[in-house]
């Protein structure tokens, strides 16, 4: 209500103004929603990656342009230290799970190492074109399945991309395949992406691929990983501890990782969650509006509700950086919009 209340107040704002016409417009000075983080200084002013961290990258040769590690029972890892993906070699042919933009095109000949079985099957975990943009590398394969959700699959339809190949398989919530005596668990789930995400299961190799979801050893990236669902994202850690996995990826940065990292993920966003949550909550908003309004007078709301939105972020930040800032790297880059995001989903959708 308080937004309605909002827009009858800027409309007589705006309606006020029209007596002023004749009078020429303040101008703005510098704007400070332009305020960032590309000058020498301001990016000095950032904390360099967690050494522990820099420790895992993998050591990738540029004029091959992506890692490889063997994960036992047919699993393989791919990865050029920004993007991950994975593939399978059962008996009966190879399933290749995500094709990045990046490193997709190598991926044919990253498989030709290993085994002479042909690549029978391309699997989307879900539709962003970094892990999927490579895709097209694989259109002259004969027979090539593409199995991706059917929601993936109409807005592929629609975007006709065509780094991007059209799926030829898909389904709305879950499917197993079978393929050379090898198991491929896929579960959709919806954390991340509008259309939907796959968790994807290798139960003999126990290893589980959910990308966009935990970046090991880093927070999220940006806003809970461009989460389009924050509540969706708060579940999702219990849905991935579900599962019986040694290794799992994340589809981004620099390694892989085990269930200790998604626990530590989980114990971060929840404590982005409920710390904003309590200082949201715990501010007098009428208070608080009402001295804004002693500096700049009632009229301007969305200043007013802007500063306070600003001011539980700033609180948020200030009580969450020094707790987050040596477990987990990227902690002073992302953690104010993890708080907004946290933020927007605390006023607008959660119960107080
Ligand atoms: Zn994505």
């Amino acid at each position: 209500m308080r937004e309605l209340g909002l827009l009858f107040m800027l409309a007589a704002a705006l309606g006020s103004q029209v007596s002023f016409a004749q009078e020429s417009p303040p101008s703005p000075k510098q704007p400070s929603a332009l305020a960032g983080t590309d000058s020498p200084e301001a990016l000095r002013e950032h904390v360099p990656v967690l050494p522990a961290v820099k420790a895992k990258y993998w050591n990738i040769d540029p004029a091959v342009g992506y890692g490889m590690k063997d994960f036992g029972n047919g699993v393989y890892a791919l990865s050029d230290n920004g993007w991950q993906s994975a593939f399978l070699v059962t008996d009966a042919g190879v399933i290749v799970f995500d094709a990045p933009a990046s490193y997709g095109k190598h991926i044919p000949d990253a498989v030709a190492k290993v085994t002479n079985k042909p690549i029978t099957m391309l699997v989307y975990s879900h539709l962003h074109k970094d892990h999927i943009g490579g895709s097209a590398a694989f259109k002259n394969i004969p027979g090539l399945q593409i199995i991706a959700l059917d929601t993936v699959s109409d807005f592929l339809k629609e975007m006709k991309d065509p780094n991007r190949l059209i799926p030829t398989v898909t389904f709305n919530s879950a499917k197993t395949i079978k393929l050379g005596g090898k198991t491929v668990e896929l579960t959709r789930h919806n954390y991340h992406s509008n259309e939907g995400d796959l968790f994807i299961y290798l139960p003999e190799a126990k290893f589980l691929m959910a990308v966009d979801s935990v970046t090991s050893g880093y927070v999220p990236f940006q806003d809970f990983d461009l989460s389009t669902n924050f509540h969706q994202y708060l579940r999702m850690f219990d849905e991935i501890l579900a599962y019986k996995f040694d290794n799992f990826i994340g589809g981004h940065l620099t390694d892989t990782g085990t269930q200790k990292d998604v626990e530590i993920t989980k114990e971060y966003t929840n404590d982005v969650y409920q710390t904003v949550k309590r200082i949201h909550n715990g501010l007098n908003e009428r208070a608080f509006d009402a001295e804004i309004a002693k500096t700049i007078g009632p009229d301007n709301e969305f200043l007013i509700f802007k500063a306070l939105l600003d001011k539980v972020t700033r609180d948020s930040v200030a009580e969450l950086e020094p707790r987050w800032v040596n477990r987990l790297a990227g902690v002073d880059v992302w953690l104010p919009s993890h708080v907004r995001t946290a933020l927007v989903y605390v006023r607008w959708d959660d119960k107080e």
